[in-house]
């Protein structure tokens, strides 16, 4: 059962993850009363996932590195936990956010669907730190059984200790797939090929990114030897163009991209798998943000990323942001900006005197620059080139919810004159289902023209609520 949540605190910390952790013990270590709301059970977000205590895990640090950074944080957790200075909301989701008075009001749903109960909680401040989810580009088959997201894939093995598959190809594009492709063989997992649409040569036009960044690079070292001793055989500039199998997946075709991601013709060549484990690196998680009338930044990924100064403020006032809502950049990026954050709000709600963390603000300045600088590289180097739709045929669903396929897409873009994302899911319904778009919006907005990459998705509600939830949350003026 999630303990009784205060009314009111001076900062609420939305996310749970390594930048909201980071944010909320900071807080915490500075005095101020905080409130960290999470929707998962456990601290941690998606790169400290922990196997499920029912599992009986006796080294759950095993398929992780950097765990003592977590331990460190869970600790400092725990003991403002105990001291009453910190409440850790565990199984809530907060639906939307919205300013009352002086105060930001947060509205969260507990248990399956949001059925359990209703909370809202009031604080002074707030830190935005709801991480992102995965991104897919659509392609024939990949709504087979057997087809799972390559970041969900490590987030089952981390979480549940189960594999996708026994032989399971690896593919799409981000430095996160050989993360997820070295787990996977390490736990047992056959893993005949990685297979990414980019290629690692473009990071070479930015050498001094590189040079700042070595520990970036040893990284990439040490997951290709990895690899290597595993026998997983890494492809790049190539991308699975179709999925074959009648009940469930029994193998892929691979073909070569030329720059833009077209598939070159003739060069489809079958690799035999049980599973696929496919992603398109990560989209930054906006709607509470956006709700708040936060703005946005195009990314060099594609994708809408929050617009944030360098003490992490975003552009409404009493509203800070850490990880990968700023960007996707990986996990000491978002720990660094967390703690930035935090030393932010505490300075703010000391009326601006920034107390005795001004060496420790300036060396996490430092460092936040540098691996921005990286993951504007990142980003760059693995955007979805624009012919990348060239794999999708007519009858290819791209919105998996509503089974809109590319065909009617298209149509209502070619034929139907759907000059934006927005007019070809009023014509097509893509996008309206039970993910709101989280899946498709990025492949829809592709094909209704690039004229809109980089701007946000806007959905009013975090997630979905049942409708005594809202009215039990409305206020007179809204009724
Ligand atoms: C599925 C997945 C697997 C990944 N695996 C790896 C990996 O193996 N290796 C690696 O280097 N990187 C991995 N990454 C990337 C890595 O997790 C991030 O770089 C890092 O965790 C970013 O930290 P964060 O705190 O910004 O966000 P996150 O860790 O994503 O944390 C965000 C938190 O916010 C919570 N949240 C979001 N919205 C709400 C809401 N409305 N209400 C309440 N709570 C909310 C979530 O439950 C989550 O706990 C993965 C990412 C994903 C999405």
């Amino acid at each position: 059962m999630p303990l009784p949540v205060p009314e009111r605190a001076g900062l609420a910390v939305v996310g749970a993850g390594p930048a909201g952790l980071a944010a909320a013990v900071t807080a915490a270590d500075g005095g101020l009363d905080v409130v960290l709301i999470d929707a998962a059970d456990a601290p941690g977000g998606q790169f400290y996932r922990a196997p499920a205590p029912g599992l009986g895990a006796t080294r759950p640090e095993a398929l992780h590195h950097g765990w003592a950074a977590f331990t460190s944080l869970t600790a400092r957790l725990a003991r403002h936990r105990e001291s009453g200075r910190l409440c850790h909301a565990t199984g809530h989701q907060v639906w939307a956010a919205r300013r009352t008075g002086e105060d930001w009001t947060l509205h969260a749903v507990t248990g399956p669907d949001g059925r359990d109960g209703d909370v809202a909680v009031r604080a002074r401040r707030l830190v935005i730190a709801t991480g992102a989810h995965e991104r897919q580009l659509p392609f024939p088959g990949w709504t087979l059984p057997g087809v799972v997201g390559a970041a969900g894939a490590q987030a089952m093995l981390k979480s549940g200790l189960v594999l996708p598959g026994r032989r399971v190809v690896v593919a799409g594009s981000g430095p996160l797939l050989q993360a997820v492709a070295l787990s996977l063989a390490r736990a047992g997992a056959q893993v005949p090929a990685l297979v990414e649409a980019a290629g690692y040569g473009a990071y070479a036009r930015a050498p001094l990114v590189l040079a700042a960044n070595p520990d970036r690079l040893a990284e990439g070292v040490r997951h290709r030897a990895g690899l290597a001793r595993h026998g997983v055989r890494m492809l790049t500039h190539r991308a699975v163009t179709a999925v074959h199998g009648t009940e469930r997946v029994e193998g892929v075709t691979v073909s070569r991209l030329d720059r833009a991601w077209r598939p070159v013709p003739g060069t489809g060549r079958r690799i035999d798998c049980d599973t696929l484990a496919v992603g398109h690196g990560l989209v930054p998680q906006l709607d509470l943000a956006l709700g708040l009338g936060c703005a946005t930044r195009p990314g060099t990924d594609g994708s809408a990323a929050l617009e944030l100064d360098e003490e992490l403020r975003t552009t409404v006032p009493g509203v800070w942001a850490a990880g990968e809502t700023g960007g996707i950049g990986g996990v000491h990026l978002a720990l660094a900006e967390g703690e930035l954050a935090a030393l932010s709000v505490i300075a703010d709600a000391r009326d601006g005197r920034p107390g005795r963390s001004g060496a420790r603000v300036a060396a996490l300045r430092r460092g936040r620059r540098r691996m921005r600088r990286f993951a504007g590289l990142m980003g760059a180097v693995h955007r979805p080139g624009p012919g990348w739709t060239g794999w999708l045929a007519p009858d290819t669903e791209v919105c998996r919810c509503e089974e809109v396929t590319a065909g009617a897409v298209r149509t209502a873009v070619d034929e139907l004159g759907a000059g934006d994302s927005r007019t070809a899911k009023l014509l097509t319904r893509a996008g309206m289902g039970w993910c709101q778009g989280r899946t498709c919006g990025f492949a829809v907005r592709e094909l209704a023209g690039r004229a809109e990459a980089g701007a946000p998705d806007r959905r009013p509600l975090a997630c979905p609520v049942p409708l005594s939830t809202l009215a039990r949350a409305a206020r007179p003026e809204d009724e």
